[in-house]
C-alpha cells in the first residue's frame, strides 16, 4: 500500500482529544492545525502536523497538494436506512400538496409502499441500487455510515437487506455497521405483539446467529411499538449481545427517552419531543442523542430537537441525516451541519463534532479555506475528494 503525504491544508481539522466522545465546551475544540499535513502509511495516520514537518518525513509518499482546502475526518452518519427499492416521489408530492398523513397513506403510500417494493425486489437489485446511495454518502464526504434493516418485516426480506449491506461493505469503500431494525413498523394484518413475538423468537435469533447485525434499533411511538414492547425486544437483543438504540420521542414525548436510560442504550435517535426530564434521563443514563434534522425539514416541520439544552446538560450529542425514502431523502451530512446551525443553533464547530469521530486514516477533503463555510454555503457538494483507510474513495 503506498503512502500518501497530505500537505498545506488551509485547515486541518485533527479533532484530537480525549477518546471518547466530546461533550459540552470540548466540541468546540476542533485541534485546527493552518498549513498543516499528515502522513498516511498502511492505511494509518502516522504524523499529523504543520507541512513543513511532514514534509521531512514523507519520503517516497505520494502528495496531495490540499493547498486551500480544508481536510477533515471523514463524516460519520449514525443513522441511515440505506438499503430500499424505489422511492417515495409521490408522497413528496401529495406532502407538497398537503396531503395528511393518513391521507397519503390511503392513497398507498407511506413506508408500506416502500416495504412491498423491497419485498418484491431480489437481493441482486437491491444491492444495486444500495451501491448507487453509497456512492452518494462518498460523494458527499461521508466514509461510514450506520445503516438499519426495516424495509423486509419478514425474517426473510430482513436477513436479505441485511446480506445486502454485508455485501455493499464489502464491495464499496464506504464503511458500513449494520443493525437490524425488525421492529420498524407492524406489519399489516398483524397485531403488534404477535409480530414482537416474532421477532423476538425467530428474527433476533438468527440476525445474530448469522451474524449480520451489531445493533437492534426498534421504532418506539404511538401506533409501532409502545414502550413495553420496545422494552421486550431490547432486552432479547442485549441477552443476545447486540448493542441498542432506539427511534425515540419523533412524533410524540412517548417516554422513550426514559426507556432509553433504563436500558443504557447507545444512543436514542430523533428526540424531537424529548423534553427535560428526558434529557436528565439520557444524560442518567449515559445514552448518546442522535439528532435528526433532516427529517424535520423535509416533513416540512419546525419541531426540531432541544439540541442547546442538551449540549447545555453535557449530552454528548451526535448528528446524523436519516437517509430515508419516506422523511429525510438526503445522505448529505453538509446539508445537515447546515441545519445544524441554523435550525438548532449548533455553532459550526459543534456541528463538525458532532458528525465525526477522532480521525482515522478515512478523511475528505473540500474545496474552501475555512471549516465554517461546510455549514455555511449549502445545498452543493464542496466535497474535493475523499479517502478511506488511505485510498481514494472518491
Ligand atoms: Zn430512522
Amino acid at each position: 500500500m503506498k503512502s500518501l503525504a497530505v500537505l498545506h491544508a488551509s485547515q486541518l481539522v485533527t479533532l484530537t482529544g480525549p477518546s471518547r466522545p466530546r461533550v459540552g465546551a470540548e466540541m468546540l475544540e476542533l485541534g485546527i492545525i493552518r498549513d498543516g499535513g499528515m502522513l498516511i502509511r498502511d492505511g494509518r495516520i502516522e504524523l499529523v502536523g504543520p507541512s513543513d514537518e511532514i514534509e521531512k518525513n514523507a519520503g517516497d509518499a505520494e502528495v496531495i497538494n490540499a493547498c486551500r482546502k480544508v481536510v477533515l475526518p471523514g463524516f460519520v452518519d449514525a443513522h441511515t436506512h440505506l438499503v430500499f427499492a424505489g422511492n417515495r416521489l409521490d408522497d413528496f408530492e401529495r406532502r407538497v400538496r398537503g396531503d395528511t398523513y393518513e391521507q397519503i397513506a390511503k392513497a398507498g403510500g407511506g413506508i408500506w409502499s416502500t416495504v412491498e417494493k423491497t419485498r418484491a425486489t431480489s437481493e441482486a437489485d437491491l444491492l444495486v441500487q444500495a451501491r448507487k446511495h453509497a456512492d452518494w454518502f462518498l460523494r458527499c464526504g461521508t466514509t461510514t455510515v450506520e445503516s438499519k434493516s426495516g424495509y423486509g418485516l419478514t425474517i426473510d426480506d430482513e436477513l436479505k437487506i441485511l446480506r445486502v449491506m454485508r455485501r455493499l461493505s464489502h464491495e464499496t469503500p464506504l464503511e458500513i455497521v449494520p443493525t437490524f431494525l425488525g421492529a420498524h413498523a407492524v406489519p399489516r394484518k398483524m397485531h403488534a405483539d404477535q409480530y414482537v413475538d416474532m421477532v423476538v423468537n425467530e428474527m433476533l435469533p438468527r440476525v445474530t446467529s448469522d451474524s449480520l447485525a451489531e445493533f437492534c434499533d426498534v421504532f418506539c411511538e404511538h401506533g409501532y411499538f409502545d414502550i413495553e414492547q420496545s422494552g421486550r425486544i431490547l432486552s432479547a437483543a442485549k441477552t443476545l449481545g447486540l448493542k441498542l438504540r432506539i427511534h425515540a420521542d419523533q412524533l410524540s414525548n412517548s417516554g422513550a427517552a426514559m426507556l432509553a436510560a433504563e436500558l443504557k442504550t447507545t444512543t436514542a435517535d430523533h428526540l424531537e419531543k424529548t423534553d427535560e426530564q428526558g434529557i436528565a434521563a439520557l444524560k442518567s443514563g449515559g445514552v448518546q442523542p442522535v439528532l435528526l434534522p433532516g427529517s424535520v425539514y423535509a416533513l416540512g416541520s419546525m419541531s426540531y430537537p432541544r439540541a442547546r439544552e442538551m449540549i447545555e446538560a453535557g449530552l454528548a450529542i451526535v448528528i446524523a441525516t436519516d437517509f430515508n425514502p419516506g422523511s429525510s431523502p438526503t445522505p448529505s451530512m453538509p446539508m445537515i451541519l447546515s441545519l445544524a446551525c441554523t435550525q438548532m443553533k449548533m455553532s459550526p464547530a459543534e456541528a463538525i463534532s458532532a458528525s465525526t469521530i477522532n480521525p482515522a486514516a478515512n478523511f475528505s477533503i473540500f474545496d474552501c479555506d475555512d471549516y465554517r463555510e461546510l455549514a455555511y454555503w449549502f445545498g452543493f457538494p464542496q466535497t474535493h475528494s475523499v479517502y478511506v483507510k488511505g485510498s481514494r474513495a472518491h
